[in-house]
């Protein structure tokens, strides 16, 4: 389980990314704690540097917390978040709830995670069945039987790298939008990265040499002999499926992904693995058509099944049986499990945390029976219909600004608006919860609980075959704060848990609310209709739908703010990247513009009420600057610098720069550091 924290797609908690057609994305919608309290810097004129006097109190006296680069309101509210969640699932633990509730799932799950007297006592029993199914295989279509039973997806739903050979998620198709398909991945990598086992220098041989020591050290404790020989051979049969991945840059090209494969072009390109065996036990012996996301490693892995011994195969699968079920079994693996993953790979100190591992289990198990309990708790009706109206409002802004775009062609045009009247955006939570009734949760048998689990979502997914593709299944849990852009379909969400203080306050000012969670969520739905999104149609299929014209115009257009972003130097030595930063800026200005229609759309007319001496039109603009409060080391600003696709958040707030209306609300003035003339201001949106 603990490879799960690393996976390609869902890039990091950080960046605002994409792979593939499901565009997994956390870009966080910052704002500042209580944008509402306090007046304006008057120290600073806004027109001189709009960060400052939006966040200059705030950057003076917010401290660092102990052993941290870099801290802001995303991280804050993270920590908020998790303590929330914490209190949800431990409640549910202590107090007697009705059975089969959603809160009687969560509360048993938890309990019996942390029934650790009881894992102790079992020791490896649980897997003593599924032992006895590994010793049995005396042949290749036994073992590829039992390879079938193996295409699981991962509990939480948003790991790429299974930990097993092959991952499974079920989706629409890259190009017919009617039909849900199983679409396979590569996995099955202990080390996660396929770069590990191939990299040639001393650093990775070393990992190699830890990792084979700990896949020695979990056989010896399940009590195999031999188990130095054994772990050799394991990390030996690895390294060879590691060769048949596809590379880690062919994870962001959809188009090679794009491979629909027949029932019986398993048996036709990809020989070793007899693939009648494979499917019926996998539940898919009815399945006609698959996407196979890296042929190479079907074809590779396949022909590994054929080429390598059976013996070898068995060890492979005895460790990884263990390896998946560590959190629940004794601690001796635990420990052993922990010091790996966490330690040597993670480069993590802390000593393993039981009662968190727990939170995160119960989570990973029973995301959206959590997700209810958090947003009863957390985000009203009420709070739900107010960002529903929002998003009204964003959609009514981007009609128009689509319609008076200057690089995009008309029957560009037209297409984008059919793909914005599509688009289906969800806020908060699912109007319709995940069912879990038939997922019995037994006290005192963590073990069970969580093999049910998988169970019970792996028969959810086959399931899907059958189904249409709408409604869409949240694919992030209402309780973890963040966003998920869907290309495939055309969807977008926004968890209960990104949208509350500080970043939308369902009972606060709302000119605050636009110029923050509003910009947020616009500058997401800009991504499906930019260089991101121009390959996916308004059903979610795989075809480019903007003209060579509208790209050209589209690309000269942004390199005016390219060379704004490049202006920008922190330091003598470094400045911004604008080429690197490009597309997430312009993200940012059709987020600032569009939020700012929508706001006055809102108005109706009206004047916004003056609080704390600001207007609503200065409120709108200073919230957004707030929302990108950060503090961080040189280094850690060095290193965004260097790495990230996001601009630092001092640039990301002169983003106003460009925007009119901002120049009115702050009575900007061309005496002002920041201010450009109306020619110089670029207007991509
Ligand atoms: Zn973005």
């Amino acid at each position: 389980m603990a490879r799960s924290s690393t996976n390609r797609i869902f890039v990091s908690t950080r960046t605002c990314l994409l792979a593939a057609s499901l565009l997994l994305v956390s870009c966080v919608l910052g704002r500042v704690e209580a944008a509402n309290k306090g007046g304006p810097n008057s120290a600073v004129r806004p027109g001189d540097n709009f960060y400052e006097y939006a966040n200059g109190d705030w950057l003076a006296h917010v401290p660092f917390p102990a052993g941290q680069q870099t801290y802001d309101t995303r991280i804050m509210l993270a920590e908020k978040t998790r303590e929330r969640v914490r209190d949800l699932i431990r409640e549910s633990a202590a107090a007697p709830s009705r059975a089969d509730s959603v809160a009687q799932k969560v509360g048993e799950y938890y309990a019996s995670f942390m029934a650790e007297a009881s894992i102790e006592t079992k020791g490896l029993a649980p897997l003593t069945g599924e032992m006895s199914t590994i010793s049995a295989i005396a042949n290749k279509s036994m073992l590829s039987a039992y390879l079938g039973t193996n295409l699981t997806r991962e509990v939480d739903g948003l790991t790429a790298n299974s930990d097993h050979v092959f991952g499974i998620w079920v989706n629409q198709g890259f190009e017919d939008a009617k039909h849900n398909l199983p679409h396979l991945w590569q996995g099955g990598l202990g080390l996660n990265e396929r770069a590990r086992y191939l990299d040639g220098s001393p650093q990775a041989v070393e990992l190699r040499a830890k990792y084979q020591t700990h896949v020695a050290a979990v056989l010896k404790l399940a009590g195999f002999a031999n188990s130095d020989i054994r772990a050799a051979r394991i990390v030996t049969l690895e390294s060879s499926i590691a060769r048949t991945f596809a590379p880690d840059s062919d994870a962001t090209d959809v188009f090679k992904q794009d491979n629909l494969w027949k029932r019986q072009d398993f048996d036709r390109n990809a020989p070793g693995i007899e693939w009648e065996a494979y499917f019926h036990s996998a539940g898919l012996n009815k399945q006609l058509d698959f996407l196979v996301w890296q042929p190479s490693a079907v074809i590779g892995v396949s022909a590994l099944v054929a080429s390598e011994s059976i013996e070898d195969w068995k060890n492979y699968f005895r460790f990884h049986l263990i390896e998946h079920y560590a959190k629940v079994l004794p601690k001796v693996i635990r420990a052993e499990d922990f010091d790996f993953y966490e330690k040597v790979l993670s480069g993590g100190a802390e000593a393993p945390d039981r009662a968190e591992d727990g939170i995160d289990a119960t989570n990973g198990a029973l995301g959206e029976a959590v997700g209810q309990l958090y947003s009863q708790r957390y985000f009203s009706a009420e709070a739900k219909r107010r960002a529903q109206a929002m998003v009204r409002d964003l959609i009514t802004a981007y009609r128009s600004r689509i319609a008076n775009l200057m690089w995009m062609s008309p029957s560009t045009k037209e297409k984008a608006m059919a793909k914005l009247a599509a688009l289906e955006i969800g806020v908060g939570y699912p109007d319709t919860w995940t069912d879990y009734s038939t997922l019995k949760i037994i006290p005192d048998d963590a073990f069970g609980n969580m093999r049910r689990a998988e169970a019970f979502y792996h028969g959810r997914d086959l399931a899907k075959l059958n189904q249409p593709v709408y409604p869409v299944e949240w694919p992030l849990h209402v309780q973890i704060p963040g966003a998920v852009i869907m290309f495939s379909p055309n969807a977008e969400f926004f968890s209960a848990a990104i949208l509350q203080p500080p970043y939308f306050d369902s009972e606060g000012d709302s000119a605050s609310n636009y110029g923050s969670a509003g910009a947020g969520i616009a500058h997401e739905i800009s991504h499906s209709f930019d260089e991101l999104g121009n390959i996916y149609d308004a059903r979610g299929r795989l075809g480019m739908w903007w003209t060579d014209e509208d790209r050209a115009r589209f690309h000269r257009e942004t390199e005016r703010l390219a060379s704004q972003l490049s202006a920008y130097c922190p330091f003598a030595d470094l400045c911004v990247n604008g080429k690197q930063v490009l597309s997430e800026s312009v993200a940012d200005q059709a987020g600032l513009l569009v939020a700012h229609d929508a706001y006055v759309l809102s108005m109706k007319g009206k004047t916004d009420v003056v609080i704390d001496g600001l207007s609503g039109e200065q409120r709108f603009f200073r919230a957004f600057a707030q929302r990108w409060r950060r503090i961080q080391s040189e280094a850690a600003l060095r290193k965004q610098i260097a790495t990230d696709t996001h601009a630092p958040g001092e640039y990301r707030t002169d983003t106003v720069r460009n925007v009119d209306a901002w120049y009115e609300a702050y009575k900007v003035a061309p005496s002002d550091k920041l201010y450009l003339t109306p020619e110089a201001r670029v207007r991509i949106w």
